[in-house]
């Protein structure tokens, strides 16, 4: 026994959009069929629910820091990176009641605002509980971090006892970022989670000040590391910026996802794209205005053909958890179709995951999640854009 769906507007991704289409779905939940508008009414289906707006599948949020949850509205706007970083270390500590309970409804709005999969972030395995409660799927990303290239040992134990810590939730050890990851710890990095069935995430270019300490071994960065009480004077700035220096000591068997790209340059874009085969793009522009009150060169990004995906980031960056939020931003300040960033928020960060088979797309023998887009003028998003969830 199906049931019926139908809309103003079905976008399936993967095809062209279906006007009046109708979708079937199976009591599991799953699609059993699309028809176009010709198609449904020869088939005779019935009862069809019909809906004003579009119908579109469940988002994927490829970057998500949900452990950070409790610290929304704590963090000044406009701190710059650094800054930011330090703010987090300065006010992460609250109680365990306190955590929990924020990434309960952390986790609650991304489902409401239509999420259906989510890859996050993790320094301590204080979300697994509620992860596995969620009706969203995660893969956790446990972050390796340490530049002292003496503890690159020390740190790896560490960061596997974590991912063995998420057990049985799907999780992999990942590089934090380019300046906080020595050499010798992207080697143990690649030792664990470099191989071709698997997926890695890192911080890439969030701010102009970790070109400048690659570059020249300069910025505000230098500040950090004073902060931290970490000597540093191994580390010589060697002329290449942030991922043309870092880039060649990852595997290239993994899907990798590069985050944020904020000031990511031409040149940078084909070094990447050259030597690995596998590179996905991650925006997060919401954080982004949060915290360096800046945008990745997105025009740029589209015409080198490179697959973007969309994030959230955490609520420390962000003041909501919607990658149609997310959607919203980059419409208002870029000329888009939403057929090109729908792509964007379902199938590629479905591919970077590794879970196109089940979501991403309206497609027959898929669960993907389906979403309402209501209130869409002329087929832009606008303040008034709303989401329901359906499925
Ligand atoms: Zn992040």
């Amino acid at each position: 026994m199906s049931s019926y769906l139908s809309a103003s507007w079905i976008y399936p991704v993967t095809s062209a959009p279906l006007k009046n289409g109708v979708i079937a779905i199976s009591d599991d939940g799953s699609i059993s069929a699309v028809f176009t508008a010709e198609e449904a009414k020869r088939h005779n289906l019935s009862p069809i629910t019909y809906y004003e707006g579009m119908l579109v599948p469940g988002f994927i949020n490829t970057h998500c820091h949900l452990e950070l949850s409790h610290l929304a509205g704590k963090i000044p706007m406009h701190t710059g990176l650094p800054g930011f970083v330090q703010q987090v270390m300065q006010q992460r500590a609250a109680t365990p009641t306190e955590i929990e309970k924020a990434m309960r409804n952390a986790d609650e709005e991304m489902y409401t605002n239509g999420i259906v999969a989510t890859g996050d972030i993790s320094n301590q395995p204080v979300s697994r509980k509620s992860k596995l409660d969620s009706k969203l799927y995660y893969h956790t990303f446990v972050e390796a971090m340490g530049f002292d290239p003496g503890r690159a040992s020390a740190i790896i134990q560490q960061a596997i006892a974590t991912r063995n810590d998420f057990s049985p939730l799907k999780a992999t050890i990942v590089p934090h970022a380019p300046y906080s990851v020595s050499p010798e710890l992207f080697k143990e990095i690649n030792a664990s989670s470099g191989r071709a069935d698997e997926c890695i995430t890192i911080h890439n270019q969030e701010t102009a000040e970790e070109n400048a300490f690659f570059e020249s071994k300069s910025g505000h960065f230098l500040k950090l590391y004073a902060y931290l009480g970490l000597d540093i004077s191994f580390f010589k700035g060697g002329g290449k910026t942030s991922l043309q220096t870092y880039l060649p000591f990852l595997s290239t068997l993994p899907r990798t996802l590069l985050v944020h790209n904020t000031f990511t340059s031409r040149e940078d874009v084909s070094f990447a794209e050259n030597i690995h085969p596998h590179l996905f793009w991650c925006l997060c522009p919401n954080a982004n205005l949060y915290i360096e009150n800046r945008l990745p060169d997105l025009m740029l990004l589209r015409e080198m053909g490179v697959k973007i995906t969309l994030g959230t980031d955490s609520l420390a960056s962000n003041h909501q958890l919607s990658i149609l939020a997310e959607m919203k931003t980059l419409q208002e300040y870029f000329k888009l179709s939403f057929e090109e960033l729908l792509g964007w928020a379902t199938l590629n960060g479905a591919e970077f995951l590794g879970l196109e088979n089940q979501f991403g797309s309206l497609e027959t023998g898929k669960k993907p999640g389906i979403n309402l887009i209501e209130f869409m003028g002329n087929g832009m998003l606008n303040n008034n854009t709303r989401i329901k969830r359906l499925f």
